[in-house]
């Protein structure tokens, strides 16, 4: 099950601790969120899900951390800055302003003026001059410093293709369309990688991470029958993609994309290289007169291969509210109602959280520190002492928050050394020795 709207995980994120609309106490800014204590927790284990699966479990893939100021050269020889624009409209009748393929149902036809092109990329000034001849711009994806690093890459590490190089950062765009809460922000965070490849193999490298980037998708909990893929037809294409399939994902306002995969050919290694005209360059780039770098590589034949890329490209706050919406479950308890966070407990906030029964005898506060402190060093993820509030609060509190497991520690445990674990999704509760607590908790993920 999920949420029935958008509203119902609104709710849930502000009481929780989740999600907050940044600056709200001045009345917030559009477009922008700020992940509190629980959704930094849970963000921090999709990214972390993430680059294990693409950077570790393989052998082929290697990480970066590039700066998120940009140089404008960069922005210019990728094409964003003729090409990284919407098409907007103004309604004469409401007065406002809308992406073109996304004006409301209430403003007419009629009213609305011909589209103009507006360019997304933010710039900021850069050094002690503020007249506009310094700047820099605000990533608007992480893609363009993997490529301008592609060098600094393959000659540090002796990498041949096919290998990848994956990034997790922070990238910007001032969207006009604001949507359904997290989904189109300003300011959000991607997971992309730049797989590189052998001209040629392209097309099945594409196919390939499809399959895998979907298998992911499932592995945090996002079931088969709520993605769609879609195959974007070729006059809808960004101007660098031969090919590119969004994976689709039923959010509570419709289906939309969580992440696109695109073939981008040779288009962005062939921009930024210098000798364009040496490298036998498939795609139709504009002269770069400002690299310094040759970004290919020889061929067995010594002759120079610009590589082509595969890119998987996820937003990280859309991955948050597909999970969160995947995971959300209303049960009927009797005649009462149970809001209970289904996760993976790989991605769970809180791993477990450990309750003392009587918040007020010491032995048992300090017998559950002493839990608390050991299922901590284990390295799975935050543990909570959780001292406040009564048992059936806590458990209340867990469920909605996605805890796999509450450990309860009572005038028994003093007694004869058990604890009661309380399982999430069955609400099944069982004694278990505290020697064997650990185990019980390393066999949740
Ligand atoms: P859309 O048209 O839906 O805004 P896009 O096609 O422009 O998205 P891409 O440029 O392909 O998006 O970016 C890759 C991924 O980054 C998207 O699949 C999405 O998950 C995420 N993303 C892009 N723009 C935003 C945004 N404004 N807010 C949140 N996530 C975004």
């Amino acid at each position: 099950m999920s949420a029935k709207n958008i509203d119902e995980l609104i709710a849930l994120c502000k009481r929780r601790g989740f999600i907050f609309q940044s600056s709200e106490i001045y009345g917030g800014t559009q477009g922008l969120y700020d992940y509190g204590p629980l959704g930094v927790e849970l963000k921090n284990n999709i990214k972390n899900s993430w680059w294990k699966s693409t950077v570790y479990e393989r052998d082929d893939v290697e990480g970066l951390d590039a700066a998120i100021l940009t140089k404008q050269s960069v922005l210019k020889h990728s094409g964003h800055e003729d090409t990284f624009s919407d098409p907007l409209v103004d309604c004469k009748s409401c007065g406002e302003r809308f992406r073109a393929d996304q004006v409301p149902d209430y403003c007419k036809k009629e009213d609305l003026t011909e589209p103009r092109q507006f360019n997304l990329m933010f710039k900021t000034n850069v050094g002690p001059v503020d007249d506009g001849s310094s700047f820099a711009y605000l990533r608007p994806e992480t893609a363009q410093q993997i490529f301008t690093n592609f060098k600094n890459v393959v000659d540090s590490t002796a990498r041949n293709i096919p290998f990848g190089i994956a990034q997790i950062g922070k990238a910007f765009r001032n969207e006009i369309t604001l949507k359904s809460f997290i989904f189109r922000v300003r300011e959000f965070e991607q997971m992309e990688l730049e797989f590189f490849v052998v001209p040629g193999t392209d097309e099945d490298w594409h196919k390939e991470w499809v399959e895998s980037r979907l298998a992911w998708w499932e592995n945090q909990g996002v079931s088969r029958e709520s993605l769609e893929l879609y195959d974007v037809p070729s006059d809808e294409l960004a101007h660098y993609s031969k090919a590119t399939v969004d994976i689709m994902y039923k959010f509570p306002h419709g289906v939309e994309e969580l992440e696109g995969i695109a073939n981008r050919t040779d288009f962005d290694l062939g921009s930024h290289s210098k000798d364009q005209k040496d490298l036998n360059i498939k795609s139709s780039v504009s002269e770069n007169k400002e690299s310094n770098a040759k970004l290919a590589l020889k061929d067995p034949d010594n002759n120079w291969v610009v590589p082509f890329v595969i890119e998987p490209s996820a937003g990280v706050d859309r991955a948050v509210l597909a999970i969160l919406n995947e995971a959300y479950n209303i049960e009927k308890i009797d005649d009462k109602e149970r809001v209970v966070l289904k996760l993976k407990p790989h991605l769970s906030p809180i791993k477990a959280a450990v309750i003392p029964l009587k918040k007020n005898d010491e032995k048992i506060v300090s017998r559950a520190k002493n839990i608390k402190n050991k299922l901590q060093a284990l390295g799975m993820g935050r543990v909570l002492f959780e001292n406040s509030g009564n048992i059936g609060k806590n458990y209340r509190r867990h469920d909605e928050i996605g805890t796999p497991i509450c450990i309860t520690i009572d005038f028994d445990t003093l007694e004869d050394g058990t604890v009661t674990v309380r399982d999430r999704d069955t609400m099944h509760q069982k004694r278990v020795k505290e020697s064997e607590l650990e185990e019980t908790f390393k066999k949740l993920f």
